[in-house]
């Protein structure tokens, strides 16, 4: 599953193909994805130009001249790949190895950039939706979502606020879609390890009674920036990486500190643990039992 900076990496992959081009041709081989293509699917999109391409937690956003947005997500195993005149290239293929098979090439775009991006996507979880700007405020996959852990309106205050007199667990408030938008499993384990905190420590601890952040809640929105911003550093340098080695496993997943380690020792200078791995509401947790608290 892409997480949020993948989907970040991919976004800026498609900017100089899609930014400011216009649609010269929708190519729909399917009539479906995960769900049915919007009506008229090409036909709407045809003709009209990018004037923006945004990003919502893991939900891509283009901006059209038509005053429509063309809502974009990978599902599972979704990828762009930019063809033009024999050379290609897939952008935020970093973390898992993406299908080049062809014949699960579902969607090409053909840009006025001379760009062709072509959504390839084996196990069809990826949609399209396509919505009035207008009504994207009361869209219904947008409306629910927290904050952006990269945008400004993130921080130590609204984290604790958040948690206040939550019974749940750390990674239960991080993963909750409302609390924080699109951080994803390993992102959620990346981070609290970097802020030495335990995942099963109750969300509620990073505030004191009247809802303030304390130490905790400070460390905690440092450590989710810091660990996104990373990886997004790392999707570009890893993009670079696969023009040379033609679309080889690129190495962020290297670079987790906690995540898929079990058993191995943990990173922090001067700490003797081991990476142990939990199961909570049935998703792995990995962490260190002796650093983090
Ligand atoms: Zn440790």
């Amino acid at each position: 599953m892409p997480e949020l900076p993948e989907v970040e990496t991919v976004r800026r992959g498609l900017e100089p193909a899609m930014q400011g081009a216009r649609f010269s041709k929708v190519e729909a081989r399917r009539k479906n994805l995960r769900f049915p293509l919007p009506r008229n699917f090409a036909a709407r999109l045809q003709g009209s130009a990018v004037t923006g391409l945004g990003r919502r937690a893991k939900y891509l956003l283009a901006d059209l001249s038509s005053g429509e947005v063309l809502l974009m997500h990978l599902g599972m195993s979704g990828s762009f790949r930019l063809a033009k005149q024999g050379t290609g290239e897939t952008p935020g293929a970093f973390h898992h190895a993406r299908s080049k098979d062809e014949k699960h090439d579902h969607l090409l775009f053909h840009m006025s950039s001379g760009w062709t991006v072509i959504f390839n996507d084996p196990r069809r979880f990826g949609f399209m939706k396509i919505v009035p700007r207008a009504e994207l405020a009361r869209e219904p996959l947008l409306r629910a979502l927290g904050p952006e852990p990269l945008g400004n309106e993130f921080d130590a205050a609204m984290l604790a606020a958040a948690c206040r007199g939550k019974t749940a667990n750390l990674k239960a408030a991080l993963s909750d879609q409302k609390i924080v938008a699109g951080l994803g499993n390993i992102y959620v384990c990346e981070a609290l390890f970097r802020a030495h905190l335990s995942p099963k420590r109750r969300a509620a601890t990073i505030a004191d009674k009247g809802g303030k952040p304390n130490a905790r809640a400070v460390a905690l929105v440092a450590a989710i920036r810091e660990v996104l911003a990373d990886a997004i550093a790392a999707g570009g340098s890893t993009l670079r990486d696969h023009r040379q080695t033609n679309g080889e496993l690129g190495y962020f997943q290297h670079r987790f500190r906690v995540y898929d380690r079990e058993g191995e020792r943990c990173t922090t200078p001067g700490c003797r643990g081991k990476i142990r791995r939990i199961v909570q509401a049935g998703r792995s947790t990995f962490y260190c039992p002796v650093c983090q608290h």
